[in-house]
């Protein structure tokens, strides 16, 4: 039998072979490699998904990230405020525009930024807030855009990994003035190498990424009105992503499914993590907690199961970030976590058999 995968991409591949591949196909025929008319067709599809007027396909999540500061003219002297409990690239594009992320802890629950922790760390340099959906469960909006509004800061959604996830009822994407997905092909909603998405319902803002994704062009390429990068999205990516599309609702099901069982059937010697009633998660990533998190670890790699650990180091202890002047003890609740957490495998194509062979072997762990 075929080990159990972290991911399974080749599973996936296998379902929807056909219809990726013909995508992909009138691509290649096409030879509009770059901009071509799958780029509009993606966005026109997504933007209505989550239900947001603008949707500016990208490069990266990263590169979605860096286009909403950008748009916001984030520049030295400024400061971003965000959790030091995510991936690099939501504090990376801060630092890359010479302004100074600011971290604030996070909430023990639902492992999203604090929002009752904002004020404190608002200062008249002040312009936004990124606020991260982590593990694919939506960060707490409605006290974030409070904040963010009492204060005249904008809010970013990092939806990296929640593109799927709803809010009360709100899809991801489209829970803050602008936000930001990934596409990148382990997160819920992957391409075959690198992509993202801006979505946002401001036409100027919805303006200013798309001259910054294409070198800050104007009425035509050739016309430069500001500097701005290469962020354009691969054609072949959006073809992958259209091919994959129709099966997506399905497959957000499925993770919640496969969650479901693992709520149930996981013993209380670790800790499960708690979707909030108001939100359903698009379950990037299943994380329990234990105490002998290495050792739990060790023991389900032994038998077979792959786990991973998200993320080992919060930010503010990151070496890149060593100027910021953070130590140890300055976020505990993010320290905690990182301390304990653990990722089970979750993905669409977990067979019922491999479902319970991980709910088994964690549930030996004594
Ligand atoms: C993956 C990820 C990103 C970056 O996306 P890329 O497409 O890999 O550039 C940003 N933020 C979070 C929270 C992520 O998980």
């Amino acid at each position: 039998m075929k080990n159990i995968q972290f991911v399974d991409l080749k599973r996936q591949y296998d379902a929807y072979k056909d219809y990726i591949d013909l995508q992909i196909k009138e691509v290649i025929e096409s030879t509009s490699f770059i901009m071509g008319p799958k780029i509009k067709e993606l966005e026109d599809i997504l933007g209505s998904y989550v239900g947001v007027k603008h949707a500016i396909s990208c490069s990266s999540g990263t590169d979605a990230l860096l286009l909403a500061l950008m748009a916001y003219a984030i520049a030295p002297g400024d400061e971003i405020i965000t959790t030091p409990f995510t991936f690099i690239a939501t504090a990376e594009v801060i630092s890359l525009l010479g302004a100074k992320p600011v971290f604030v802890d996070i909430d023990e629950t639902s492992f999203n930024i604090n929002p009752h922790l904002i004020k404190n760390a608002i200062t008249d340099k002040t312009k936004g807030i990124i606020a991260v959906d982590l593990f694919g469960q939506p960060a707490d909006y409605h006290e974030i855009n409070k904040v963010a509004e009492e204060n005249k800061l904008f809010v970013i959604e990092d939806a990296a990994q929640s593109f799927g996830a709803t809010y009360h009822g709100k899809r991801a994407c489209s829970l803050s003035e602008i936000t930001c997905t990934s596409f990148f092909p382990a997160k819920p909603f992957g391409c075959y190498g690198d992509g993202g998405m801006v979505f946002t319902n401001n036409d100027q803002l919805a303006d200013l990424c798309e001259s910054i994704r294409v070198h800050g062009k104007g009425n035509h390429k050739y016309d430069n009105i500001r500097i701005g990068i290469n962020a354009r999205m691969d054609t072949i990516q959006a073809a992958v992503l259209l091919g994959k599309f129709p099966h997506f609702n399905m497959e957000i099901d499925k993770r919640n499914l496969i969650a479901d069982i693992y709520q149930n059937e996981l013993g209380s010697h670790v800790l499960k993590p708690k979707i909030l009633d108001h939100n359903v998660s698009a379950w990037a990533q299943y994380c329990i907690r234990s105490q002998r998190r290495d050792e739990l670890q060790a023991f389900l790699n032994k038998k077979g199961i792959p786990t991973a650990i998200y993320y080992p180091k919060p930010l503010h202890l990151q070496e890149a970030f060593s100027d910021l002047g953070y130590k140890a003890g300055d976020f505990p609740v993010c320290e905690n976590i990182a301390r304990d957490i653990l990722a089970l495998p979750m993905h669409p194509f977990l067979t019922n058999h491999e479902i319970d062979t991980i709910v088994e072997s964690v549930n030996q762990f004594t």
